[in-house]
């Protein structure tokens, strides 16, 4: 048997990676299963964008890059963060990685070790109490409720606080719910973070899937930008989920440290890819907004959908392309709803308690699928609580 470094008993995973498997074993089966699982756009990667990268590899861009990413890159991203934030960012701040993810990865072990806690949003995105627990440091979740759109609350937060608190983790548009955090709340988090003296990881992946009002992002408070990591990405925003770039933009002395972490993990992002996300930051933005009206189309109908069915509620959620229905209703935990939903219906979803404890009594449904899927998934789900529940 294999002997294991302790560590890894700390190490979780995501649960849609296992549904999707579970998935696509039963269509190897000739079984016929609509994907409302895994979290990625349907939709191709624009063609520009292809385009740059296919003229970037024929014209050599095949070797080593600078572990922090090209200049150009950099300088461009430092440029989208200043306009989309609203705070003035220089391209020293900026670290770009393979995906967003390892932006988690890299600054929380950078952070936070034995004796330290970091706050994370319950439900959240599964990484994060992941590697928290991975890099020896204490989860301590913070609780979204639904009473409260939920967005966290202020309160709750200030009281979860604690000599030992290095970092908050905050993620709005938030993955899976939609929720979007308010100003108010913000500008707490901020007066919080600078009294009791921790930082804030910001991950704001899914700041462009946005349905209302403007982003805003907790990097543009009166002296936040040195205590905040703002992650983003190409994955969601650009339909660019297997290119893997992502990147941090960070106060410098940590964007020291975590490029001291990528070159002794992935060195740097293949230089083809990195152009190619050039293009998609100076490029025509036009193929982002009709992504973002037709997710908008697909939120209103699985909202409508979802509410029409008995024991089911559904909040409509501002922004990313999830919702977080509450299925308590229904008389069954969650996971056993969703695996009856996979095995008898025909429809991929997650379990909300794959999201942390507050996850339980909820599902998630990824609505980047098309709304003809989108309206067959929630058929399958009416007649599955007809006959069976
Ligand atoms: N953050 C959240 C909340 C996510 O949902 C995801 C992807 O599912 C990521 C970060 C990471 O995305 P990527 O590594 O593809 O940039």
């Amino acid at each position: 048997t294999l002997r294991l470094a302790e560590r890894m008993s700390r190490l979780g995973t995501e649960s849609a990676f296992e549904v999707l498997a579970r998935a696509r074993a039963l269509e190897a089966q000739g079984r016929s299963v609509i994907h409302l699982e895994i979290g990625e756009p349907d939709f191709d990667t624009p063609p520009h964008i292809v385009a740059a990268a296919v003229q970037a590899l024929r014209a050599g861009h095949t070797h080593y890059t600078p572990a922090t990413g090209i200049p150009e890159l950099r300088e461009a991203i430092a440029r989208e963060v200043s306009r989309t934030r609203g705070v003035e960012v220089g391209p020293e701040r900026v670290v770009v990685t393979p995906g967003g993810k390892p932006i988690m990865f890299f600054t929380i072990l950078a952070l936070a070790g034995e004796g330290d806690e970091v706050i994370y949003p319950d439900p959240g995105f599964p990484i994060y109490e992941s590697v928290i627990r991975f890099a020896g440091a204490r989860p301590v979740p913070l609780t979204l409720r639904e009473e409260n759109n939920f967005a966290f609350d202020p309160d709750e937060l200030r009281s979860l606080v604690s000599e030992r608190t290095r970092l908050v983790i905050v993620n709005s548009p938030h993955n899976p719910t939609g929720a979007v955090v308010g100003r108010d709340a913000l500008a707490e988090l901020a007066r919080l973070a600078q009294d009791r003296d921790f930082l804030v990881l910001s991950d704001e992946i899914y700041s462009r899937i946005l349905y209302e009002g403007e982003f805003a992002s907790v990097a543009s408070f009166p002296g936040m930008l040195d205590r905040t990591i703002i992650l983003d990405g190409f994955s969601k925003t650009y339909a660019m989920t297997g290119w893997r770039l992502g990147y941090g933009v960070m106060p410098p002395a940590l964007a020291e440290q975590v490029t001291r972490l990528a070159i002794n993990c992935n060195s740097c992002v293949p230089g083809f890819v990195q152009l190619a996300g050039v293009a998609a930051l100076t490029g025509p933005q036009d193929d982002v907004s009709r992504m973002v009206e037709e997710f908008r189309r697909r939120r209103d109908a699985i909202v409508d959908g979802l509410n029409r069915l008995p024991g089911v509620r559904c909040l409509r959620p501002a922004g990313a392309f999830y919702v977080f229905p509450n299925v308590s209703g229904l008389g069954k935990d969650s996971r056993t709803i969703a695996r009856d939903l996979l095995d008898e219906a025909g429809v991929a979803v997650l379990a909300g308690d794959g999201f942390g404890r507050g996850g339980a009594g909820y599902l998630r449904f990824s609505y980047a699928n098309s709304l003809e899927n989108i309206l067959e998934a929630l058929e399958r789900m009416g007649r599955l609580i007809e006959t069976r529940y």
